[in-house]
């Protein structure tokens, strides 16, 4: 009888799993923090004053830059990276797949006598010019004109990255077509940062304040799994579609909570601290690590930046986190939803407003004015959310993030913002004509008879809500673990420009009217809270109560990327990108078209990979099964035995394979339904027929795990890939 024991080599070797020694331990933090990246204060190091002074105008004035100085920081750039041992340079983008992609090029340039000299110019620097008919453009970029144009962003330091074998110069660039049309994440992104600086700085001119420059903040907490590469390659579906699509929940699944915050295993802690090496001579500020709620899930944060930087960074973090658990011979995934019944992972952007002078625009301050202040920009948050909720569901839009939203375990689809019960009381007394008293002690007094205290620290804690105030800062939680985060921050840079646009506009009309500030403002945000209150919700989540109390409330529910990615193109969505110049309607539609036909092929991927585990993995190994299961129901009545044992075992695992058998039928069935061909459409058929069918195929998979023999089955099981560490 062959038994399929591939399954135990697999497990022995992942449980047998050494480490290869590499000697120094130390970590000097401080010498090696930063060697890989050319920072601007390093390139004023290497530049001639003037041409410093220049560059410094385009960094911080956005002045255009002017090809003389671009020759000469392309000169120091390259000698930088040369003595590093550099031998090509690639201009690193975001393409709107949610990677990064990079074509290299040598510094080689032969000469007339048969050597070479190394070269790399202003004009290689400022520009390039990729092949970019790979790259999704959502209709912008006709096929005739495949040429897609990278700009360098000077905001962003270079870097090197380095391999065994070499090292080469990264440059972080924007990506667009050959008309200007961005095909890119970080274009917005630095668009969205100007429209926020400007009305920010216009606010706070209001409050008497002048600042050069307003930046949105972001950190990031990145969830993620490790999974020993043994399990990985033999799983199809880890492989292709990054979660397992089929397994049966472990008898011993996250419920003990014993995993959280416990002691890190080994070989995770050796992976942990050599990621974060090379995190550190990057540049980026990694702080926090531990063990997540699931077992084998982690957590990885680094400190907040200005919001560009940290985008660039948070990408650079989850390639560093693959590449690495690859020696440690783990598979990293970043995937929201890996393993069916446990844990998911999300990404908890936290997301503030700083000056130049590094003053949280969200802290609540020592004084009365600054906590109008405080109250004015917190304001704006609350109604931006409120106004564009529909906007922040489809920032976080992807087949992935549905498997995690409105499951009992990561915020509801819905979106609404905690604001803490102090803060809440305070905007209820607002409403309710002025603020008597407050309801907390500990509190910071603004002492005006008008606007209310605040409170010292926000100290509550709501792990259901998508967007939180924490104190000094938004989380938005509904966030993917495994998505770009520049569409999320793009989205909250414009609206809250737009909502501190407004907010200014009336305050400078009640102004007009009411020559008393305090009392302008108070009437103004009296006024903005009265409009958006429905969104702050300060309750449960998961509950169904909320479900009920939201539709009453007439908020969106958009439960699937499907539901809410139509709406991305709505008049009002366009008529705001357009409005703060971060999308034209044409950008705005092509985004529409690559995401709905991501959700597609991200879904057609696992269909394909389902049905192939189905047909060349479960039904083999079942029926083989059976087969021995009926031979032992024959002998055993030949023998004059009772055979009811074996007999209903046969019964059992021969009606599961018909269940799959069945399902299986269905799914060719529907398939044969779907009739759109529109990438938005066919999403929305998709979710509605194909889904369904989806569940019924993994059910009656998982039911097969449980009923054959364990050493027949060909798939590592979620005991082995999540206990196994
Ligand atoms: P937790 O949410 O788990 O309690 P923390 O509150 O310490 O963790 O911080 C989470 C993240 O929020 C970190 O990346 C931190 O740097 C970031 N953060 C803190 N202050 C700000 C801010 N003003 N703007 C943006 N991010 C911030
Ligand atoms: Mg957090």
């Amino acid at each position: 009888m062959p038994h399929t024991t591939r399954r135990y080599d697999t497990l022995a070797a992942a449980t047998s799993w050494k480490p290869v020694p590499n000697g120094d331990s130390r970590m000097e933090i401080t010498e090696i923090f930063g060697e890989n990246i050319l920072t601007l204060q390093g390139l004023k190091e290497r530049l001639p004053k003037s041409v410093w002074g220049e560059l410094d105008k385009t960094v911080n004035e956005g002045k255009p830059l002017n090809i003389s100085v671009a020759d000469a920081v392309a000169v120091a750039m390259k000698d930088w990276a040369i003595e590093r041992g550099a031998t090509h340079y690639t201009h690193w983008f975001q393409p709107l797949t949610g990677a990064t992609a990079e074509k290299h090029d040598s510094f080689i340039t032969p000469n007339q006598g048969g050597g070479a000299v190394a070269e790399f110019s202003g004009k290689d620097l400022i520009q390039g010019e990729p092949d970019a008919s790979s790259f999704p453009s959502g209709g912008l970029r006709p096929t005739f004109e495949a040429r897609g144009y990278t700009a360098w962003d000077p905001t962003s330091p270079v870097f090197l990255v380095e391999n065994q074998n070499g090292t080469y110069l990264a440059i972080p660039t924007a990506f667009a077509s050959y008309v200007g049309d961005s095909l890119d994440h970080k274009t917005p992104l630095l668009r969205s940062i100007e429209a926020l600086d400007r009305q920010a700085k216009r606010a706070l001119k209001l409050f008497g304040v002048d600042e050069k420059r307003v930046v949105a903040t972001v950190g990031c907490e990145q969830e993620y799994f490790l999974v020993d590469q043994e399990f990985f390659y033999r799983r199809p579906d880890l492989m292709t579609a990054n979660r397992t699509l089929v397994g049966a929940k472990p008898p011993r699944g996250q419920e003990m909570d014993d995993h959280y915050f416990g002691s890190i295993p080994e070989r995770v802690l050796s992976f942990m601290l050599e990621a974060e090496k090379e995190l550190y001579r990057l540049g980026i500020p990694v702080k926090t690590r531990h063990n997540e709620v699931a077992p084998s899930q982690y957590e990885i944060a680094p400190i907040f930046e200005t919001c560009n930087i940290a985008a660039d960074h948070q990408q650079l973090l989850m390639l560093t986190l693959k590449r690495v658990a690859k020696k440690y011979g783990l598979e990293c995934l970043l995937h929201e939803k890996p393993f069916d019944g446990v844990n998911g992972s999300g990404k908890h952007l936290n997301w503030s407003m700083a000056t130049s002078n590094g003053i949280n625009l969200l802290e609540p301050g020592e004084s009365p004015h600054k906590n109008m202040q405080f109250l004015f920009f917190f304001g704006a948050v609350i109604k931006a959310v409120y106004k564009h909720q529909d906007l922040l569901r489809i920032s976080i839009a992807s087949a992935g993030n549905d498997h995690r939203l409105g499951a009992n375990e990561a915020p509801p689809a819905i979106m609404s913002a905690f604001v803490g019960e102090q803060l809440e009381d305070i905007i209820e007394q607002m409403l309710n004509g002025g603020v008597k008293e407050s309801k907390k002690g500990g509190l910071l007094g603004l002492g005006t008879p008008v606007l209310p205290d605040l409170p010292l620290h926000a100290g509550d804690r709501n792990r259901t809500s998508p967007f939180a105030f924490t104190g000094n800062k938004f989380e938005f939680r509904a966030v993917g673990s495994d998505q770009s985060i520049s569409f999320p921050i793009v989205v909250l840079n414009t609206i809250i420009a737009e909502a501190i646009d407004e907010l200014c506009t009336s305050l400078e009309e009640a102004i007009e009217d009411e020559p008393d500030f305090e009392k302008a403002l108070a009437e103004v945000l009296k006024q903005t809270f009265s409009e958006s209150r429905d969104i702050i919700f300060n309750g449960d989540g998961y509950s169904e109560e909320w479900q009920q109390e939201a539709e009453k409330r007439n908020l969106l529910n958009l439960r699937t990327a499907a539901d809410a990615l139509p709406k991305l193109t709505d008049k009002k969505n366009i008529d705001l990108f357009g409005n703060y110049k971060v999308l034209s309607k044409r950008e705005i539609e092509s985004r529409l078209e690559i995401w709905a036909e991501q959700y597609v092929t991200t879904l057609t991927i696992e269909i394909d990979t389902t049905e192939s585990i189905a047909k060349t993995m479960v039904y083999p190994a079942t029926v083989r099964y059976i087969e021995e299961l009926s031979t032992a129901v024959k002998q055993t009545k030949d023998l004059g035995l009772d055979a009811s044992g074996s007999e209903s075992m046969l019964q059992t695992v021969n009606n599961g394979l018909n269940d799959l058998g069945r399902a299986l039928g269905k799914l060719r069935d529907v398939q044969k339904t779907i009739e759109a061909d529109k990438p938005v459409e066919l999403a929305g058929e998709y979710r509605g027929k194909i889904l369904p069918v989806m569940t019924e195929i993994r059910d009656a998979i998982d039911f097969l795990e449980r009923y054959v023999a364990d050493d027949y089955w060909p798939l590592p099981v979620y005991r082995e890939m999540l206990f196994v560490k």
